[in-house]
């Protein structure tokens, strides 16, 4: 048998459109699939993205066998698993995707120097992303800041190629001992809080062209209309699968097309996000504008847990954050909405928002989680202005008008006269009593006056440096 060659699967976790894949077939040699789990990293997977990977990798393993091939799993650092593996079975190259991630980049730098030092080599090839963000410059020469002109300079280019079908066929390698994918204990402790994530998702490449087939059409066609809705559904829920590589960007470009414009521009940001980590490798952790580290946050823990937990007394908050602790996904305006609420009306950092969102999200996307967080708080790239301050009973009036939104998630509140449902602490004493609700005991009291939450942000924002 000629000497193999290696794939090693990132966020790409599926077999059409697979550049890499692609690669690696060209070569004509066996091919030896690999996923590595590399835990050395400050944002190691939270636990509904360990969910989301377990199931996707066992999906991709049956795709997989499905084609002759198999999936090795390993764990630890890549950096010496790969040099070691590809000596043990005497594979020349190593196939793999190109990551944004600051710490994928520097597993990529250590394994190609590693894998150098023995004369073999690790060829990238670009599997999540439309366009690459290390070529994409603006008209001074440098990386974008700015949404705007990033996006048409991405509309201004040719269309992705079409996607490439899966291989019929993968010739297999001969397969090393690995891991089982039990013994990487990527399932939840507490099975029951996994319920409604399994309700709601099918993790893996078939789940996601189900998704994708279900979107493009016509709901892509109303999404101009409904994707502010959080009572519709009215946007693709593809995040987690573009977010593990399920489905690539340019199959969803495709199904979807220039004819979506609205819906390919919120592509686009998702290639903007991961524009600014490449350029930005600290955006996760530190505000791009420097001004905002003197920000005079609070250290407020109960509220934080209220926040976290559902429990603040804002319905369309608390409808949002319990969608997320329930399904591992919430809709984008409420995210704005509710890291709205924390980083201004509770004044407390955005870090701890994103944190909370690493750790619950199936879609958690270092990029496009960061992104968010520093857009909500005024510190991003074209952040939205620190004075906007969502106000949260308007914003619901305005996207969950009958507050079946909130009605659903907050199921306490479900008999409330829509007149109120965002704001009950408005509702007279007879109209709370009908619908069998006791503020501070069925439902609690707002935790601040949304007010008074306001100007108290708007007085921290002014003790900021100017510009
Ligand atoms: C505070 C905050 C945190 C966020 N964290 C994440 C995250 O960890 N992971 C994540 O994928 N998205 C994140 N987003 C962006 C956005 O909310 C989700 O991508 C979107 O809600 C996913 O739902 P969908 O697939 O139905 O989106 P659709 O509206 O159908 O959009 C299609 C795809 O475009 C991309 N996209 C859409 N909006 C954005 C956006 N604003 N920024 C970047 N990409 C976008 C996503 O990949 C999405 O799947 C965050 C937004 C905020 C405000």
């Amino acid at each position: 048998m000629s000497a193999p060659v290696i794939l090693w699967f990132r966020n790409d976790l599926r077999l059409a459109d697979h550049p890499a894949l692609q690669a690696a077939l060209a070569t004509g040699a066996p091919v030896l699939p690999l996923y590595v789990q590399d835990t050395q990293d400050r944002w190691a997977l939270g636990a509904a993205s360990r969910w989301w990977l377990h199931h996707s990798l066992a999906a991709l393993t049956a795709d997989l066998r499905a084609r002759g091939a198999d999936l090795l799993l390993r764990r630890g650092a890549a950096a010496e698993i790969l040099p070691a593996l590809a000596a043990e079975v005497g594979a020349d190259i190593v196939f793999t995707g190109a990551p944004t991630e600051p710490a994928e980049r520097a597993r990529d730098r250590a394994v190609a120097e590693a894998l150098q030092a023995d004369g073999r080599a690790l060829r990238r090839v670009r599997t999540t992303l439309l366009f690459p963000p290390e070529t994409l410059r603006n008209r001074s020469g440098k990386p974008f800041a700015v949404y705007t002109p990033f996006a048409k300079a991405c509309l201004a280019q040719p269309d992705p190629p079409p996607p490439s079908p899966a291989p019929k066929a993968i010739p297999h390698a001969r397969r090393p001992a690995g891991d089982t994918l039990e013994s990487w204990n990527l399932l939840p402790h507490q099975p029951d809080w996994a319920g409604g994530m399994r309700a709601t998702w099918t993790p893996g490449e078939a789940g996601a062209t189900a998704r994708l087939a279900a979107f493009a059409g016509a709901r892509a066609a109303r999404y101009g209309s409904d994707r502010d809705r959080p009572d519709r559904d009215g946007t693709s829920m593809l995040s987690p699968h573009l977010h593990f590589g399920e489905v690539s960007p340019a199959q969803v470009w495709h199904a979807t097309g220039r004819g979506q414009p609205v819906f390919i521009r919120e592509l686009l940001w998702r290639e903007f996000c991961h524009h600014l980590l490449w350029h930005h490798p600290t955006m996760p952790d530190a505000p791009l504008r420097a001004a905002f580290a003197a920000m005079p946050w609070r250290d407020d823990p109960a509220g934080l847990r209220a926040w976290q937990r559902g429990r603040t007394g804002i319905p369309l908050v608390d409808a949002g954050m319990r969608q997320l602790w329930e399904i591992g996904w919430m809709h984008n305006r409420v995210r704005m909405l509710v890291g709205s609420f924390l980083v201004k009306h509770l004044l407390l950092p955005w870090q701890e928002g994103e944190r909370w969102f690493w750790d619950t999200l199936v879609d958690a996307d270092l990029g496009n989680n960061a992104g968010g967080w520093q857009w909500i708080a005024g510190c991003g790239a074209d952040a939205a202005p620190y004075f906007r301050v969502f106000n949260p009973v308007l914003q619901g009036r305005k996207f969950d008008p009958d507050g079946a939104y909130v009605r659903r998630w907050v199921p306490e509140l479900a008999r409330l006269d829509t007149r109120f449902i965002h704001a009950p602490w408005d509702a007279p004493a007879s109209v709370l009593a009908e619908a069998g609700i006791t503020l501070g005991r069925s439902y609690p009291h707002p935790i601040v006056d949304l007010m008074a939450g306001r100007d108290r942000a708007l007085a921290a924002f002014a003790t900021l440096p100017k510009g």
